[in-house]
This record gives C-alpha cells, structure tokens and sequence, in this order.
C-alpha cells in the first residue's frame, strides 16, 4: 500500500514520495510564546506527532522540526501586561510550553529553534529578496512586494486580482499595496532588536519560519504542517518569500493543516476568550483519554470540545485497557505454546486494516474503530479460546503497537495501578523479590494456577481469598484464573 496525503496545495490526496527516501523532512509551525497553550493549539501538536510517529512506523528516517516564535508583538504586550521583560515572557512560556508537550505525550521534534536565534539567517533571505526586487525598504521596515510573486494565492486559492478585489485603503500608506506584508519592522524605544542593513529592529512573523526551515531541511523539503488557520496568510507568505528567491523548486511538496478544535460553534481562539487550557485539561484527564479524544476524529475535520467527549473517550480507552489486562494475566498463566494459525490470521488481519486506514491520509478515526472491532474479537477468543492455542502475545503485541502510533501508553500506568501488598505477597508464597507489581501478580496466579493442578486446595483457595482481600475481581476461565483490578 502507498502512503496518501491530502496536500492543501493542489487540494487532492496525492501519493506520497518524499525527495530522498527514507528520508522524510518535515516542519511544523510552533507556537508563539506569550501564553500557556489550549487544547485547540493541543490538537495541533499531538496531530502531528502522531503523523511523525506513523511516518516512523512506516519506516521512514524523520527530521521533524517545530520551531518557537520568541519575538512578536504579543509578547511584547504581554511583558508590558506582566510587568516583565519580552525575554522573561518567552522563556516562561516556552518552559510550559516543553511541559505541555511532554506532559500530552509527544515526542520531542529532532529540532526545535528559536526564531531570535536565528537573525542572521533572516536578515540574509531578506537582504536576498531586495537584491531580487521584490522586497523594498522605507523607514527602516521591509515589505515583501506581493505583485512580484504572481503565484501568490496558490495555496489559498485566492488570486491576486480577487484579493485585490478586497483591498480597502492601506493603514500603513508607505506600502506600495495593502497586500504587502512585513519581512523586518523598525524598533520602537523599549523593544528587542538587533542591528541590521535597514538599522536597528526585529523580524516578521513569517520570514522566521522561511529561514530556520530552509536551514535546517535544506530549500525544498518533504511536509509543512500546521493548522488551517495559518494557510493564509502565513503560509501563503512563506511560499512567496522562499519561492520569490528561487521557484526552480517547491518550498514545500506536500501542505497538511489540521482542523479546528471548536467550543460549540466557535474555533476555540485566545482571541475569543473561549479557550481552555492543556494544563488545565491535564489536572482532570488522562493524556491517553485526550490523545483518543483527538485521535478519534480525523485530523482535518473540526472537532467539538466538552467534557462529556473527553469522558466518552476515557470510557473508550478503559475498555482497550481491560483487555490488555485480561490479556497479560492470561499470558502469566499460560506457557509459550504454539498458537493457531487462525488465531494468528486474526491480529495480522488486524494490522493490515490499521495500516491501510492510515495509509489513507492518516485516518486515525477508520483505525480506532478497527482497533476496537479488534479487542472485542480478542475479548471473545480470550474467554472462550483454549488459552495455549490462542496467539495472546501476538493480539497484545498488534494493540500495543497500534497503540503506540497514536502515542498512547498504557503499559506504565496498570502496573502502578496494581495495589502494592502484592510484591509483599508474592514474596510471601514464592520467596522471591519483586519490583514490578504485575510480573507479582502473574506469579501469583501461577502458583495459585499450579495449586490447584497439584490438588492443593488449601493453598489454591488460600490465594485466592488473600488476592480478594486486597481487591481483585476474580474469574476462573479455561485458561486460568483472570484477575481485573479497579483502583479506588
Ligand atoms: P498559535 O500560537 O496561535 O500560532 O497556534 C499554534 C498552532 O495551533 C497553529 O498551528 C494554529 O493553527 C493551531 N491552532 C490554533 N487554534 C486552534 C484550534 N482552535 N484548533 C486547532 N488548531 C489550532
Ligand atoms: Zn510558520
């Protein structure tokens, strides 16, 4: 099966073919660090960190870049509102930022720059684009000349003559149209700046992502993302400062965005005072339950926020959780016997069907519900199957790994969920040392397991009542005894 993406730019899902397989570079916008992120901003991270980690599973070599946007306007006021310096602002902000993302579960882009560590690089492309003649310098600030990059529009699908259209008298008369946007703006008394050809000031917003881009993916690179919000202008920016230099090549090959997290009818906006924040969400809900929150809609398709959805999408998981844990008390009590083909048909049907849904542009919500149709089977075959001839490691392995794709890892969390007299007991009946408390758990149950087979029903009953003293649910099913544990 070939990878498809649905790239903005010619608006179809195309195949994907990276410039230079197996590698695959890829830059998403970061955020501008003037406040702690929403859920909305949440979504866009964790959709692409699941596009990286497909992308991985698939193979492929990822340079994943996302940069920090550490000198702009709204950081600047927010210093002025915090009566503290931009710098001070911008390293808050980026520290929470860090804590965010690890604390949502994403991997850490093999790259993440910082736009006022990269000046030179910018002041170099805009010194590049005035040699060209399309940008133009009055007072110390630069404009890009919109007219001169006729493909403006491309990724927007507006053209210049609808935009035109549009154009109402420009606020800043020095530019030559209102079209025009800011490469450098000129200080003001008080602000960051640095020294450069057009005197002392600091850069536009877009020209940072064109520099660090090129920088480190080189002048033509595999996928840019970020949410729908930035395809005009930022992105349609990015695209005439980088192509105004040298259209020989794309900018970028394929254009993804991601869709809106909304509350009610309304894109959830910093601007609109309707945000809530990911640390805020975090107190409450497990990242698991947010991530499958996210994952269960496609990533272009706008998304409702409550709190009803975020816990049906808890409830969801529980159930992923619950038969991943019948499935690990079932492989303590089993030895490695050879599992049936047709046992073993079942998680590689499954894992074809996962991977063809995420072969067609990411569809993490086709792949969910594939996941689900599977743990039901798996459910089924668990309590009915002969448990020897039932491939359990191979069901366990599949969800595990389709579970690792979306970024969700549920392996840390049951063993600390387990009450901790079991290493005690375990050392109790067995006389070993244990560390982790379900590798406890599972030796019990062998031994309880191996008690009865013996015929000792003192012990084998002994176990059992001690195992429910200290809160187990427990079921005899052929393949032994299955102990389901619901912390209080
Ligand atoms: P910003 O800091 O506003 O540039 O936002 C950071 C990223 O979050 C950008 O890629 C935005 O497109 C994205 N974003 C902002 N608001 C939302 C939203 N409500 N839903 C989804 N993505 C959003
Ligand atoms: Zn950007």
């Amino acid at each position: 099966m070939v990878l498809k993406v649905y790239n903005t730019l010619t608006r179809k899902k195309e195949d994907f073919v990276p410039a230079e397989p197996p590698k695959v570079r890829m830059y998403v916008c970061g955020p501008t660090v003037y406040n702690y992120i929403h859920i909305g901003n949440g979504r866009c991270y964790v959709a692409f960190d699941i596009i990286y980690r497909y992308l991985k599973y698939r193979g492929y070599e990822v340079t994943y870049v996302r940069n920090l946007t550490d000198v702009d306007d709204k950081i600047i006021n927010r210093a002025n509102e915090e009566g503290t310096s931009p710098n001070e602002v911008a390293r808050k902000y980026a520290d929470a930022f860090a804590e965010d993302m690890a604390a949502l579960g994403n991997l850490a882009p093999d790259i993440e720059p910082k736009a006022t560590e990269h000046i030179n690089e910018m002041i170099a492309t805009i010194s590049a684009l005035i040699e060209k003649g399309i940008a133009y310098e009055v007072d110390g600030d630069v404009f890009f000349e919109v007219a001169k990059f006729p493909a403006y529009g491309k990724l927007s699908g507006c053209s210049l003559d609808d935009m035109r259209a549009g154009e109402r008298v420009s606020i800043d008369e020095r530019k030559e149209s209102p079209l025009d946007f800011a490469l450098w703006k000129s200080a003001k008394e008080g602000e960051p700046s640095w020294e450069s050809p057009w005197g002392k000031g600091r850069p536009g917003w877009h020209i940072e992502c064109s520099a660090m881009s090129s920088k480190y993916l080189g002048a033509s690179f595999d996928i840019h993302g970020g949410g729908q919000d930035l395809i005009f202008p930022h992105h349609e920016n990015e695209i005439a400062q980088t192509e105004g230099l040298d259209a020989s090549r794309p900018f970028a090959k394929y254009w993804l965005h991601n869709g809106f997290v909304n509350m009610g009818d309304e894109k959830m906006a910093k601007s609109l005072g309707n945000v809530v924040l990911v640390r805020d969400v975090l107190k409450e809900h497990d990242p698991n339950a947010i991530r499958l929150f996210f994952a269960q809609t496609h990533y272009r398709s706008p998304i409702t926020f409550s709190e009803d959805n975020l816990k049906a999408a808890a409830a969801a998981l529980e159930k992923i959780e619950n038969t991943l844990e019948n499935l690990g008390h079932l492989l303590a009590g089993v030895g490695p016997g050879e599992a049936s083909e047709e046992s073993r048909k079942l998680s590689s049907a499954f894992v074809a069907k996962f991977e063809e849904a995420m072969d067609d542009d990411f569809n993490t919500a086709l792949a969910l519900g594939h996941l689900f149709d599977f743990t039901r089977e798996v459910n089924t075959k668990a309590a009915t199957g002969g448990a020897a001839s039932v491939d359990l490691k191979g069901f366990k392995e599949a969800i595990n790994s389709a579970l690792s794709v979306f970024g969700i890892d549920l392996s840390a969390k049951k063993s600390e969920e387990l009450p901790p007299e079991i290493i005690a007991f375990a050392k109790e009946i067995l006389g070993k040392d244990f560390t982790e408390r379900e590798a406890a758990l599972g030796e019990v149950i062998e031994a309880r397991d191996a008690a009865r087979a013996a015929k000792d029903w003192a012990l084998a009953d002994m176990i059992r009542g001690r195992l429910e003293e200290m809160g187990f649910i427990l079921k005899d099913t052929p393949s032994g005894l299955l102990a389901t544990y619901k912390a209080k």
